[in-house]
C-alpha cells in the first residue's frame, strides 16, 4: 500500500473514491488530490475501516543493506537444559562481564566473539514463545538451538520443536547437552536424530551437532562458532537505514520507569525521540538502551534494545513502526485498538453461535 493513491486504493478495495474520501475525512485527514500518494499509516488506518486484509511493505529499493548479526532461540524438551544453557550462554556475554555479572532478564542478551561478530539470543526458551511470535507474524528467529539430553535423547518435545523449525523455515543447531553425565550417550542422540530425518552434518548433511555441557560450560564456544558458521552460511542481511521496523520480545511495567518494552530492530534504525505505534500501544521514545542497560541514541538491526517512553503495555511479538507525529501515533494506536475491540467482539460472537448450533 506504501505510496498507494486514492484512485489505486479505490480499484483495489471496489470503494468509491467518493467514499474514500469521506472516510479520509472522517479520520481526520485532508489529502488534496486523489492522485497524491497516500502515506503508509494513513492507508492502514483506511483498510482497517474497510476491513481489508493489510500488510506493510516497506521498498526496499535503493536501500543499503548491511551484514547482521543471527537471532537465536533455545529449543528442546522440558529438563533437557534449555535455561541451564541460556544461563551459560548468558555469562559469556559482555552484559554478564561488564556488570560484574548481575543478569538480569530482558527477553535478550547478546554474545560478542573475540572475532568482532555477534549473537543475539532470545532469553525465552520454549515452543509457545516461538508459536505465540510466528502466529503474530513476528518471523525474528534465524536459527534454532535445539537442545537434547545426551542421557535421555529424543523426546515428544524435541520432535515439537523440529517440526516449529521446520514449518517456521529455521535452520537447527543441535546441541547435546549433559554430555559430562556419566549415562551420557551423544551418539545415540545422533542416532535418533538422524532417523528423525534431521540431516547431520556427521553424515554428509549440514546441520551442525556440538557436544556441550551447560554444568562444565564444556563445548560452549563450539557452540557459538557453529551459530556463527551457520549465520555466516545465511548471509543475514538488513537494511540499515531508512524507517525501522523492530518486533517486541518483552514488555513490563516498571514502578518508576513505566512500560518498558525489549524489542529486536529487524530493519532500519530506531532513533531517540521518535514517535513508535507498538501493536496498539504507542508513544515517544524517552531513552532507548542497550542490554547493558546504558542509554544510546539508536538501535540498529538484530539489535535487542529496551524502549522507554510508551503509554501502554504491549505484548510479545507485537510489532514496532515508526511514524512522522504524535497525531500519526495517537491515530493509529485508536485505530488498531478499534481493529483489536472488533474482532473480539466477533470472536465471542461465533463462539456464541457455535455454542448455540452445538445444543440443538
Ligand atoms: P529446561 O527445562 O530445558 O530449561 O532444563 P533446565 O535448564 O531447567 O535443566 C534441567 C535440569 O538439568 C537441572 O537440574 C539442571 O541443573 C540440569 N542440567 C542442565 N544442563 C546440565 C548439564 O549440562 N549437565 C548436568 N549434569 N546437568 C544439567
Ligand atoms: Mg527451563
Amino acid at each position: 500500500f506504501e505510496g498507494m493513491t486514492i484512485v489505486e486504493l479505490a480499484k483495489a478495495t471496489g470503494y468509491s473514491i467518493s467514499s474514500l474520501q469521506d472516510m479520509l475525512v472522517n479520520i481526520g485527514e485532508k489529502v488534496d488530490s486523489e492522485f497524491d500518494p497516500l502515506s503508509i499509516d494513513i492507508a492502514e488506518l483506511l483498510t482497517m475501516e474497510l476491513g481489508v486484509n493489510f500488510r506493510r511493505l516497506i521498498s526496499d529499493e535503493g536501500a543499503v543493506f548491511q551484514h547482521r548479526p543471527a537471532v537465536v532461540t533455545v529449543m528442546g524438551h522440558v529438563d533437557h537444559g534449555k535455561t541451564s544453557l541460556l544461563d551459560a550462554l548468558r555469562q559469556t556475554s559482555i552484559a554478564a562481564k561488564e556488570a560484574g555479572g548481575i543478569t538480569q532478564h530482558l527477553g535478550a542478551f547478546v554474545i560478542n566473539m573475540p572475532s568482532g561478530a555477534s549473537i543475539t539470543v532470545l532469553d525465552t526458551p520454549g515452543h509457545a514463545a516461538f508459536s505465540a511470535m510466528r502466529a503474530r507474524g513476528a518471523a525474528v528467529t534465524d536459527i534454532v538451538v535445539l537442545v537434547v539430553a545426551a542421557d535421555d535423547g529424543v523426546m515428544p518435545q524435541t520432535l515439537e520443536a523440529m517440526s516449529h523449525a521446520r514449518e517456521a523455515n529455521v535452520p537447527i543447531v543441535v546441541a547435546i547437552n549433559k554430555c559430562d553425565v556419566p549415562a551420557a550417550d551423544p551418539e545415540r542422540v545422533r542416532v535418533q536424530l538422524g532417523a528423525e530425518g534431521l540431516l547431520l552434518e556427521d553424515l554428509g548433511g549440514d546441520v551442525q551437532v556440538v557436544e556441550v555441557s551447560a554444568k562444565t560450560r564444556a563445548g560452549l564456544d563450539k557452540l557459538e562458532e557453529a551459530i556463527l558458521l551457520q549465520a555466516e552460511m545465511m548471509d543475514l542481511k538488513a537494511r540499515s537505514d531508512g524507517p525501522c521496523q523492530a518486533y517486541v520480545v518483552e514488555a513490563r511495567l516498571d514502578r518508576g520507569r513505566g512500560p518498558l518494552v525489549t524489542a529486536i530492530v529487524k530493519s532500519g534504525t530506531l532513533i531517540c525521540g521518535q514517535y513508535i505505534v507498538v501493536g496498539s500501544e504507542w508513544g515517544r521514545i524517552r531513552f532507548i538502551r542497550n542490554m547493558l542497560g546504558r542509554a544510546t541514541a539508536s538501535g540498529r538491526p538484530a539489535m535487542p534494545v529496551e524502549i522507554e517512553g510508551l503509554k501502554g503495555l504491549p505484548m510479545a511479538g507485537d510489532d514496532v513502526i515508526v511514524v512522522d507525529s504524535e497525531e500519526r501515533a495517537r491515530m493509529l494506536s485508536n485505530g488498531r485498538k478499534k481493529k483489536l475491540e472488533k474482532d473480539r467482539l466477533l470472536k465471542a460472537r461465533r463462539r456464541i453461535e457455535i455454542e448455540d448450533t452445538s445444543e440443538s
